[in-house]
């Protein structure tokens, strides 16, 4: 029985674990090692890694400290061979990487849990751009990036200092203190997945041609790993056991299945996924939970070693049906712990209403392809663990707290009133509309956008909780309501609306010849649906948003039976969302619905039915039929309430009113995340003292590893 710890923890109440979910903490052991539970936090990239030392500790300190038994890193890059600068990832070059991979380990094993480290040589995936090596490959081929350089074929000679590297790799991850040392074949982006790979391996020596000889290199490096730490720590195997491309890659049911069985004992533990990252860390747009199991649930039958796998498994439940059902040893998550770190202690103490479920919108994915620090839609706390010192699950209490007013209950307001209440202040939440969410809500009514909602529900339902927080709905505030109030704290969460004057970033400002009658918004959509548009002609959607947006209206549209064009001064379809993996899928699922897709253009003219475009490039324009115009442009804050209230700022002491604060949207409209941490930062900032928290960068704080050449290579 867990005992309510602290209120500023937000935990409610005595719990008790349903013993329906003790088998998820069953002891497991892995070759010499045993994990505590079943909770496997797999290899996920942080954007923290070699830069930020520190800060990845401490991330990944969270984590065990939430329960997680078993603590990987995201890939260690093994040599300056393997540079995938500017990405941010761990690096164990050689010794003066130690110390900075130490401090990872130990922060694991303070809270009793195992470290793993995922060990990558990138091979033609690595473009070398800071040491300039020659990248290498089984096959001289272009590098996968769109860098004009070729890798260069392996000689038999670079073959054996490849397998010298792992192991003088693996030597030092277990110096660095880590239990778990993996030999990565996944994701098309290691050297070992490309040998395995038919398309990437044209040899004719014994490294190439029949899957014997393909799978040669990758047995090799697991016996040489085993050899030279395995009497301590487990050897672990992540691979790919499809792709998603039918006969022309490798599937589960094919030679991955071949390979695995060949293998199948060697390893001490297989962690299976898909590959390529976009097919193994999918939106909720375009797959559900569990949604790898019909690939990796052959395994199991072919191995007698454990067994890991991910699916965005957020619910206990569908945790324990994978474990009683045979189908892995292990709830593998990437997504679902960062979301909620504490998951596994969650279920222990009898508290799963309190996870925080990850929503799959992969702006975690996003951060790292954007080379920097993670952050995460749901955790508002994710990556910032050491930066600021937060913690997913404590918010200090407020010295003397004084009663807050949230106006609007969009992500800002609900995680802002949830933080303030939290900290033990008395907050009222006020709301003009008949629910809760905000945009949130409106979005995720759109197609495949569903599972956005819990963003919302989360929030809620911890507000629900909490006898200091009061909450009204249909009741919008004036400044003269705010003033009659005369609470002492004042946040204005009311949100932004979408343009309706096509200004955005091609066109920086309003288009003049708009016809007005015939133009909608996202708001006219989210509010009235496909029935706000017109069935006069085509529904025309211009994205200069050029994330997410643009394409689920024109989903809507089409599902609707509209003819539908999508026009964009972008060269493809929502660029933005190539960070976030989706863009591929996005751009298939328009085309399979049919939507006309017009890439490259502006708005120039809008005349009786139709649409004048011009070329970003040439200028040369087309007119195309248009009955509705949606605009996906840009979108201003709502901020009348805040201006009315700045105009009776005399009148603020007499009320009673200390500050009032902008969040969210209402300050700059942004992402649900940027909203949601808005919110966070709001609540977290009361009372502190100078209102800023320390920005630290870490990578000061640890001696410089000299760059590092290594050995071989050298040419
Ligand atoms: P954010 O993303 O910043 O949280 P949202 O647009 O999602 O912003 O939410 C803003 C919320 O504020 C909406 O639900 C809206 O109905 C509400 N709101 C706007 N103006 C008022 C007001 N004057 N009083 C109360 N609620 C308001
Ligand atoms: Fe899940 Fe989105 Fe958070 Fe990633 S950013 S962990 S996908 S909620």
């Amino acid at each position: 029985m867990a005992p309510c710890p602290s209120a500023s923890s937000g935990f409610h109440g005595v719990h008790v674990r349903d013993p329906r979910y003790d088998v998820l903490f069953e002891k497991v052991e892995i070759g010499p090692v045993t994990a505590p539970n079943r909770f496997y936090q797999v290899p996920h990239c942080s954007g923290l890694g070699y830069r930020y030392p520190q800060a990845e500790a401490r991330m990944r300190g969270v984590k065990a400290e939430g329960g997680w038994g078993v603590v990987s890193t995201q890939e260690a890059e093994i040599h300056p061979s393997s540079d995938l600068t500017p990405a941010n990832e761990a690096r164990i070059w050689d010794a003066n990487d130690i110390p900075a991979l130490r401090l990872v380990a130990d922060a694991v094993h303070e809270h009793g849990s195992l470290a793993a480290i995922q060990l990558a040589h990138n091979g033609l995936h690595a473009a070398n751009r800071y040491t300039r090596q020659l990248p290498i490959a089984p096959t001289g081929a272009l590098v996968d990036s769109d860098d004009p350089v070729q890798a260069r074929a392996m000689d038999k000679a670079d073959i054996a200092e490849f397998r010298r590297w792992h192991v003088e790799a693996a030597r030092r991850a277990k110096e660095a203190g880590f239990d778990i040392i993996y030999v990565y074949a996944g994701h098309e982006l290691t050297l070992l997945h490309h040998f395995l790979l038919a398309r990437h391996n044209h040899r004719t020596d014994e490294y190439g041609g029949s899957l014997e000889n393909r799978l040669r290199l990758f047995r090799e490096v697991i016996t040489d790993t085993r050899e030279a730490v395995g009497q301590t720590c487990a050897i672990a195997v992540r691979f790919a056991v499809d792709e998603l491309m039918g006969p022309a890659g490798m599937t589960h049911d094919g030679e991955a299945r071949d390979i695995i069985e060949a293998l199948a004992e060697e390893p001490d533990l297989w962690d299976v996924n898909l590959s390529s990252w976009s097919n193994d860390s999918q939106t909720s747009r375009f797959s559900d939970e569990g949604f790898q199991e019909k690939y990796t649930s052959f395994v199991k039958s072919v191995t007698t070693k454990p067994v890991v796998g991910v699916g965005r498994y957020t619910s206990p439940d569908s945790m324990v049906r994978v474990i009683r059902q045979g189908i892995m040893d292990f709830i593998g998550a990437a997504r679902p712990s960062i979301a909620d770190p504490f998951l596994p202690k969650k279920i222990e103490q009898g508290r799963i209403e309190d996870i925080r479920e990850c929503i799959g919108c992969n702006i975690c994915t996003a951060s790292d392809e954007t080379y920097s620090p993670i952050r995460c839609t749901q955790n508002p706390t994710m990556g910032e663990e050491w930066r600021r010192g937060w913690h997913p699950e404590i918010i200090p209490r407020l010295d003397a707290p004084e009663p807050c007013l949230v106006v609007g209950g969009g992500p800002a307001g609900l995680e802002a009133a949830r933080a303030l209440g939290q900290r033990g202040a008395e907050v009222t939440l006020v709301e003009a509309s008949n629910h809760w969410g905000g945009r949130v809500t409106e979005e995720c009514s759109l197609p495949g956008l569903a599972v956005w909602g819990r963003v919302r529900d989360w929030r809620v339902w911890q507000l629900q909780q909490m006898a200091n927080a009061h909450m009204y709905l249909e009741s919008a505030l004036t400044a003269a309501d705010i003033l009659e109030y005369g609470l002492p704290h004042v946040a204005i969460a009311t949100g932004s609306s979408w343009r309706s004057d096509g200004a955005g970033r091609v066109h920086r400002l309003p288009l003049d010849f708009l016809d007005a009658s015939r133009v909608l918004t996202p708001d006219d959509l989210m509010k009235k649906g496909a029935a706000a548009l017109s069935s006069a002609g085509p529904v025309v959607i211009f994205d200069d948003d050029r994330n997410y947006m643009g394409s689920v209206l024109a989903e809507l549209a089409a599902i609707a039976g509209h003819e539908t064009i999508f026009v964009t001064p972008a060269p493809i379809v929502a660029p933005w969302t190539v960070h976030t993996l989706e863009q591929p899928r996005i751009q298939k699922r328009l085309i399979e619905r049919e939507v006309r897709i017009v890439p490259l253009h502006e708005l120039v003219g809008m005349d009786a039915g139709q649409l004048r475009l011009a070329c970003v490039y040439s200028g040369r324009q087309q007119v195309i039929d248009c009955g509705t115009l949606v605009l996906v442009t840009s979108r201003v804050p709502n901020d009348r309430l805040w201006v009315d209230l700045n105009r009776r700022r005399d009148d603020w002491a007499g009320a009673g009113i200390k500050s009032v604060t902008r969040i969210g949207d209402c300050l700059a409209p942004g992402l649900i995340v940027t909203a949601n941490r808005s919110g966070h930062e709001y609540a977290r900032e009361m009372g502190v003292a100078g209102l800023q928290a320390p920005l630290r960068e870490d990578f000061n704080l640890l001696p410089q590893p000299a760059p590092s050449i290594g050995q071989g290579l050298l040419r």
